[in-house]
């Protein structure tokens, strides 16, 4: 019998690249990895990655798509092709989680949530003729993931990805992590995390976990026997990841992050005054102060650790002037290198559903419009700054920010802080690489100057 062919896909948008612009800052789709790991041996499984290449038409029995909110009508367009075909399309992710109702226009059936406690059963009524609309999986207490089928990955990605834990306790007011992962925060078996980091043949790896410590006394325990067993096992990796302020608490955690290859962590700042931290509600920065930045950076540093500190613009109370005050507290603040966004409301938010209830979304052509809600566009109604003056504000910050003799200055006070020629060297790429992806972001506003011309 000819075995079925499961055709996964990746889809990126081609003109809006974002991160996938750089190689270095291109995440492998771990959720497709452990989708494939999931289906029964006696299917053929293959993964399109748009990330690498550019589309071409594969045949499928099966066609499984993911992505992200501004990703989401790339994934429809693809979806379409198939579906027109008679092919049927299943589409799991972040954004189908957040707005089922709409995915299962574009798609034959919808995966809500995390995959592991329903995929078998997709499958059992894919081949059994009686597939449904949406699977909703409940939030499990344990993570039971499987290993990702990394043999199906494009070889091309310098940095493995490999999660540790899922969820998050904080519910930021513009985070989407606590309704699609949960509030609880889980963990993945250490042991199974050693076996995998292993066997990945990157020598650098993210760990994509929200928060690699956690909160608690229970969390920052369990990133120590992960730290632990990194160095008792001698597994030689570099690797970065994400946490918030309370990464520098625990100054033997972070000889130990140190040790096992912790090079660059990314905490998102946000603001670094009061009224922006409450729109953020971003409680434990708010409980901080933002003059502990500075000492929780040099703490981080004194462990030979860089910082990407992640900083959003755009916030109700900002105006021109707070905006390049942020800009200027960036580069005195640190941090190694800078993620500047623009507050960006996505669905399943607390920011979406008020930005809703105030009608303020600027773009509401679902889901064609969804592509602009990427961090670079405005997309809401600013109640003290019109659209340009936001544009042209937000170019300046990054102007003043990603400027070459600020990350070239920044550079070396990295290497004297950290005494890392490693981290230095891997802080130094990432703030080059960031500098381009924010060039990026002007060439998108030239061709949304032509779009409207
Ligand atoms: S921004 Fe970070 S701390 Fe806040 S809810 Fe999201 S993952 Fe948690």
């Amino acid at each position: 019998m000819k075995r079925k062919t499961l055709l996964l896909i990746n889809p990126a948008n081609q003109l809006r690249p974002g991160f996938h612009i750089n190689r270095a800052t291109r995440n492998q789709p771990l959720s497709l990895g452990i989708i494939a790991a999931l289906t029964p041996t006696d299917w053929k499984i293959k993964i399109i990655d748009e990330n690498f290449r550019a589309f071409k038409y594969y045949e499928a029995d099966l066609v499984g798509l993911t992505a992200f909110t501004s990703i989401a009508p790339r994934a429809y367009e693809l979806a379409a092709i198939y579906r027109a075909k008679g092919i049927t399309t299943v589409m799991g992710g972040i954004h189908a989680s957040m707005v089922p109702e709409e995915s299962m226009q574009y798609v034959d059936a919808v995966v809500q949530g995390e995959a592991e406690p329903v995929w078998p059963q997709v499958i059992a009524d894919f081949e059994s003729g009686t597939l449904k609309k949406l699977y909703k999986s409940p939030f499990a207490k344990e993570i039971s993931q499987p290993k990702p089928r990394r043999d199906l990955f494009h070889p091309g990605y310098i940095c493995a990805g490999i999660q540790t834990t899922r969820g998050c306790p904080m519910n930021c007011s513009f985070c989407s992590v606590s309704a699609f992962n949960g509030q609880h925060y889980r963990f993945r078996p250490v042991e199974e995390v050693l076996d995998e980091l292993e066997e990945v043949p990157q020598k650098y790896v993210f760990f994509v976990d929200d928060n690699i410590i956690g909160q608690s006394r229970e969390s920052k325990e369990r990133a120590r026997q992960l730290f632990e067993g990194i160095i008792r096992r001698g597994i030689k990796k570099q690797w970065i990841s994400q946490s918030s302020i309370n990464f520098a608490d625990d100054e033997e955690l972070l000889k130990l992050a140190y040790q096992s290859g912790c090079r660059m962590i990314f905490l998102g700042i946000e603001a670094e005054t009061e009224d922006q931290l409450k729109e953020a509600n971003k409680k434990l920065n708010l409980s901080r102060g933002a003059n502990m930045y500075r000492h929780i950076f040099d703490t981080i540093h004194k462990h030979g650790i860089g910082v990407i500190a992640g900083f959003i613009f755009g916030w109700d109370s900002d105006t021109p002037e707070t905006i390049m005050q942020r800009a200027r507290f960036a580069i005195q603040c640190g941090a190694d290198s800078f993620q500047t966004s623009l507050l960006t409301p996505l669905p399943g938010t607390q920011l979406f559903e008020k930005m809703v209830a105030e009608n303020r979304l600027l773009f509401t052509n679902f889901p064609d419009d969804w592509q602009r809600y990427d961090y670079f566009e405005p997309t809401i109604k600013h109640p003290l700054m019109g659209t340009e003056t936001i544009i042209h504000v937000f170019q300046e910050a990054k102007l003043k920010i990603f400027s070459p003799v600020n990350i070239i200055m920044r550079n070396i006070k990295t290497l004297l802080q950290t005494r890392s020629f490693s981290s230095t060297l891997i802080l130094s790429l990432n703030y080059w690489h960031y500098r381009n992806i924010f060039l990026w972001g002007m060439h998108k506003k030239e061709s949304r100057k032509h779009e409207n011309d």
